[in-house]
């Protein structure tokens, strides 16, 4: 391990000089003592070299507590505010989108690299032990790309992602949704109700079984790589909602917001 590469520089990771960056990351991110030793596992296995960890631009303590988005305060922000119906309960990320994270996703999304899924999906893993109890999930669902899409790119990195961190927080993967409409690129979509409108309706249920609950009503972690307007993973909750009732309560987790 001490002459593995950095995956987002390509950089030699020497251990012992990044070892300071683990534990600062490592407390900045535990909320409590228990959950150290499982950060610092998480943390310390990323394969990334200390000026690489130190340049993750981590989303500081206060968000806003629907969204994730980081922020001065810790209340709704102002897209929030907007919203009308609270099917998600929750989204969280870990990052910023910025322009490293945008060269790295990019890399990931178009090229596939394994190594970078194995860096995204701990990422993730930080994610929901940062602000989740791991443990009160019944499932994690991930956002499935439309099936000519999935023709053109070869794989679904949100899949791939999936079926890692559930193996990481040892979470059953359920393939809930299937998408039915094929919606143009974000960036091709010019402001935030067109987004909403193309997004309404664009997943169906899979037919999956949810199967037994832990607690009371039935937990799922929608999965997605990144958090713009929301308005993805609001339709897709919406679809889960109207298939499986109101005993279930769906929460997000992206890499970036
Ligand atoms: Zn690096
Ligand atoms: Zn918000």
């Amino acid at each position: 391990m001490s002459r593995s590469i950095c995956v987002a520089c390509a950089g030699r990771i020497v251990l012992q000089s990044r070892e300071a960056s683990v534990r600062r990351l490592t407390n900045q991110l535990s909320s409590n003592r228990t959950r150290y030793p499982a950060m610092y596992r998480l943390i310390s296995g990323l394969s990334l070299c200390a000026s690489c960890l130190e340049k993750l631009p981590v989303i500081g303590a206060a968000i806003c507590w629907q969204c994730g988005r980081e922020q001065e305060t810790e209340e709704l922000c102002q897209d929030c505010h907007k919203l009308t119906e609270e099917t998600l309960q929750s989204n969280r990320s870990l990052l910023r989108y910025n322009q490293w994270g945008k060269d790295l996703l990019s890399m990931y999304k178009y090229r596939g690299e394994e190594r970078l899924a194995v860096l995204y999906a701990k990422l993730l893993a930080i994610a929901v032990l940062r602000y989740h109890q791991v443990t009160s999930f019944d499932c994690i669902a991930p956002v499935p790309l439309h099936d000519q899409r999935l023709q053109e790119r070869g794989f679904n990195q949100v899949d791939l992602l999936a079926g890692r961190l559930g193996a990481e927080m040892g979470v059953p993967v359920r393939a809930l949704l299937h998408r039915t409409k094929r919606t143009a690129k974000l960036s091709q979509q010019t402001g935030r109700s067109a987004r909403e409108e193309s997004m309404d309706g664009a997943f169906s249920w899979a037919g999956e079984r949810l199967g037994q609950a832990k607690a009371g009503s039935y937990r799922i972690l929608l999965l997605d790589d990144i958090y713009t307007t929301g308005s993805t993973l609001r339709s897709c909750a919406r679809t889960i909602r109207e298939h499986a009732g109101s005993l279930c309560d769906i929460y997000s987790v992206t890499i970036y917001r």
